[in-house]
């Protein structure tokens, strides 16, 4: 049961507690006492600390800490493509303070997201395992059955038990709004589709009215640069170079316009739109970098940033109509499944590259053995190192019937969709996934075979639910 969060080497914690957050128009929850004690079936394991402590300080894998820390901060960067940040875009005025952090800190990158949704992303993150692990499915449509189950332990919960002041400060509906994963927070302080000025504000607030003498466990969920794409205009200068674009992308109207008008429009017609979509992103992630910026130097003239490990993550990527689609959710290629994602710290930790694989199940493993939490739960990732590198990285979309699943090995994937339909990219030397290699012969074997029990196990989950499964030879 998670009920039974401990760390190692530290007796000193003290309950949290529940102070108010400041005074907001927001909703802001203070949920105390909402953890629960149960045991999902099968859930007997445990994991958090499997770090290396010394006398020179604390290791897990390239993560390299002079001290364990003493509080954490969570940032999830909602639908930030990982070839627009300027590491791994070239440009280096795409993300400025984005690529300090990932400079600074310890830089995942071949990181990948266990879905191209934010629902089962998050999910896997903080519970540890894939959605289907945990013995329950989605239907894929919006509304109650996405709620996950009181049984479902959670590292929040996790890090409250063991001692910590828990906050959420949230923009995105999954993260907040009554699914499930604001379980184990304190304080929740909820605001759908807040631009990220806004939960800056938030979170330093927050912040301000903890117990200064109590560790603490802070999670931060910006939601841009979730379309719509409508930074503050200062950001939008590069539309002026272009041609007026047929639909108003600064409303859901327009943008819901350019969705049905697509298919009927001409080549020529599709490049300007597609122009306006990533002028507009590119602006979006900027004024998200420059947030972070500002969220910065108030973490640093108030402390907050001392004895403090950060993670931030993308949850998922998006898509400009390379596969067909904008937004996300379409569909589990690289454009919306590779990640980013760095640990920094601003007194504890040397930084470093890691250029083996990871993915979203492996974060919280990192962190809570950088941590020296131990918790009674099941987490299928891997602490930082750990993780064999031979290790498939899966990834899982419920679309409502149409789920679709898919597994990377080196640079090999295959995506299967339970209608039947397959496809095989070889990302080394296609990484736009424009040739379908797939042909039911060996290769495509060799990978349905890894995929297979993952397919399995999400058809359980679903009540037995039939996909069709791809031929072979
Ligand atoms: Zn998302």
């Amino acid at each position: 049961m998670i009920g039974c969060a401990s760390r190692g080497g530290d007796s000193e914690r003290a309950p949290g507690t529940d102070s108010s957050g400041g005074a907001s128009e927001d909703t802001v929850a203070d949920t105390t006492d909402e953890t629960t004690d149960d045991t999902a079936p099968g859930d007997t394991g445990s994991a958090g600390d499997t770090s290396l402590t010394t006398d020179e300080g604390v290791t897990v894998g390239p993560l390299a800490l002079s001290d364990r820390p003493r509080n954490v901060l969570v940032i999830t960067l909602d639908t930030t493509r990982r070839d627009a940040i300027g590491r791994y875009s070239g440009d280096a005025e795409a993300t400025p303070f984005l690529d300090r952090l990932l400079s600074e800190g310890i830089a995942l990158d071949a990181h990948r997201a266990c879905s191209d949704w934010t629902w089962e992303s998050l999910l896997c993150a903080q519970a540890g395992r894939m959605p289907y692990r945990l013995g329950f499915a989605w239907s894929g449509e919006t509304g109650g059955s996405a709620v996950i189950p009181d049984d479902v332990p959670l590292v929040s919960q996790a890090l409250l038990e063991a001692g910590f002041q828990t906050a959420l400060v949230s923009a995105q509906p999954f993260m907040g709004g009554g699914v499930g994963l604001s379980r184990g927070f304190q304080q929740v302080r909820y605001t759908p589709d807040q631009p990220a000025a806004r939960l800056v504000q938030q979170t330093l607030l927050t912040l301000e009215a903890l117990d200064a003498d109590a560790p603490w466990y802070l999670n931060l969920h910006f939601l841009d640069p979730h379309h719509l794409y409508e930074p503050p205009a200062s950001y939008l200068g590069a539309l002026d170079a272009l041609a007026p674009c047929p639909y108003d992308l600064s409303t859901g109207a327009g943008y819901e316009a350019m969705q049905r008008g697509w298919g009927s429009l001409s080549e020529s017609s599709r490049a300007l739109v597609r122009s306006h979509l990533l002028a507009r992103y590119a602006a979006e992630l900027r004024y998200l970098d420059d947030q972070l910026a500002a969220l910065w130097a108030g973490l640093e003239a108030t402390g907050a940033l001392e004895e403090t490990l950060v993670l931030v993550w993308t949850d998922h990527g998006e898509q400009l109509y390379q596969h067909g689609s904008p937004n996300h959710g379409a569909g589990l290629y690289d454009e919306e499944t590779r990640g980013a994602a760095l640990f920094w710290s601003s007194d504890l930790l040397a930084p470093a590259a890691w250029t083996e694989p990871t993915t979203h199940l492996d974060l919280w493993p990192t962190l809570l053995a950088a941590l020296g939490v131990t918790v009674e739960m099941t987490m299928d990732g891997y602490p930082l190192g750990e993780r064999p590198d031979d290790a498939p990285v899966f990834a899982v979309h419920y679309r409502g019937g149409e789920t679709d699943q898919s597994v990377v090995v080196g640079e090999e994937k295959l995506l299967v969709r339970w209608d039947g339909v397959a496809q095989r990219y070889a990302l080394g030397v296609d990484p736009g996934e424009l040739e379908d290699r797939f042909s039911g012969g060996e290769e495509d074997a060799a990978l349905w075979e890894l995929l297979r029990p993952e397919v399995e196990a999400a058809a359980a989950a679903a009540g037995g639910a039939a996909a069709v499964l791809p031929d072979f030879e």
